[in-house]
């Protein structure tokens, strides 16, 4: 049984590529996380039983430690998902975004180096590294255009600077000392497990909890949207079967205003758990002071993958936002132990520094 390293893998995407690539695949899993307030280990809860999972808590900024981990496991492959990923956050305390994003990169990319140099020729040929990046790497556009693979990278923000750096940080990898890589540029995600500080599960969590619903400037800003699960299986298919050395866009063509996705929440949410005064969600509504430098614009031409992999994603918008609507409705402990920090006291009881 081959052995892959997952880092990030106690985080919204991780933890949905981790859950398919148990149900789906032979791969054992060494998943690399160091549980910030972000990870969050009950979002594996559906695979605790599985004995092809392992957990290790470590923060990829340590060589020593992953080192250990590459010499006790070694893994066929990475893939790197592990990163501060929230841009508001970015905006207010850029440190953490330059030391995981970028310097815990670079040391995650050394240790895999390291250990891939030393491997005998056929482990060494089908080695792959794997890093996970976003559209928000290529800037803003206008109303109209997409980005597609050779797009100039144009980061506005300090998360998008710090993971356009990781990228180059990547590409240098394979092209000075050629370490196999591949790398994915997505649209935003949303679906099950994911932190209430994004947008659609912030929305659904106000909503519910008779909290305004906070809209940045006008609310029309555009997104393209991906639902996890269909990331998730690009994600694999891109490790499995993508030409190393490239880099493969991944995006949902379901372009919406923050408008038309909080709108369309609020309709799902009266339909599925009405507020006990019969009127919409809607109401909730209120525009706050818009983010500084705030991307007007994403928009991603996914034709590379569906064209060389035949990946196309499987929820519309609608299918989607259904399911996650439910998800996050049927879960509120889930999410209530995500914000009262009960979580990571567990885990500090639980793990202690492991
Ligand atoms: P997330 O914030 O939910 O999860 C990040 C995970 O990384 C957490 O479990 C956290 O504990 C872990 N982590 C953070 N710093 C670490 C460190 N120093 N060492 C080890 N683990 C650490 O993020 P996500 O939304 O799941 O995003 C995963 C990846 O996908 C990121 O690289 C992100 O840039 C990228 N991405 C996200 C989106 C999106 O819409 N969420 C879209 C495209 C790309």
């Amino acid at each position: 049984m081959k052995t892959l390293f997952v880092t990030g893998g106690a985080g919204f995407i991780g933890s949905a590529l981790i859950r398919l690539l148990i149900a789906e695949s032979d791969w054992r899993i060494v998943n690399i996380d160091k549980l910030t307030y972000a990870g969050n280990l009950e979002s594996l809860a559906d695979i605790a039983d599985s004995d092809r999972h392992v957990f290790s808590r470590t923060d990829i900024c340590d060589r020593a430690a992953l080192d250990a981990l590459f010499a006790e496991h070694q893994p066929a492959g990475v893939i790197h998902l592990a990163a501060e990923s929230h841009v508001d956050r970015s905006i207010h305390g850029p440190g953490d975004f330059i030391e995981t994003n970028i310097s815990g990169t670079y040391t995650l990319l050394e240790a895999a180096r390291a250990h891939w140099s030393a491997l005998d020729p056929e482990p060494k040929a089908t080695f792959r590294f794997h890093h996970v990046s976003t559209d928000e790497v290529f800037g803003s556009l206008g109303a109209t255009g997409l980005f597609v693979e050779t797009s100039p990278y144009q980061p506005n923000s300090p998360y998008s600077a710090s993971k356009a750096a990781s990228d180059h940080l990547v590409r240098a990898w394979h092209h000075t000392y050629g370490l196999p890589t591949v790398i994915t540029n997505c649209s935003n995600n949303y679906g099950p497990c994911q932190f209430p500080e994004k947008l659609i599960p912030l929305m659904i969590h106000n909503a519910v909890s008779d909290k305004p619903l906070p809209i940045y400037g006008k609310g029309d800003n555009v997104r393209d949207w991906l639902y996890v699960d269909d990331h998730a299986r690009a994600l694999r298919l891109v490790f499995e079967r993508g030409s190393v050395g490239e880099t493969y866009n991944i995006g949902g063509h379901n372009e919406k205003t923050n408008l038309e996705v909080v709108d369309t929440l609020c309709a799902l949410l009266d339909e599925l758990k009405p507020r006990h005064d019969r009127r919409s969600y809607r109401e909730q509504k209120i525009s706050v002071a818009d983010r500084p430098g705030h991307d007007q614009r994403y928009a991603i031409d996914a034709g590379k993958i569906q064209r060389e992999l035949g990946w196309t994603p499987q929820e519309t918008f609608e299918s989607g936002l259904a399911k996650t609507v439910r998800w996050y409705l049927h879960n509120p402990a889930w999410i209530a132990h995500v914000i009262s920090g009960e979580y990571r006291q567990w885990m500090e009881r639980n793990y202690g520094d492991r």
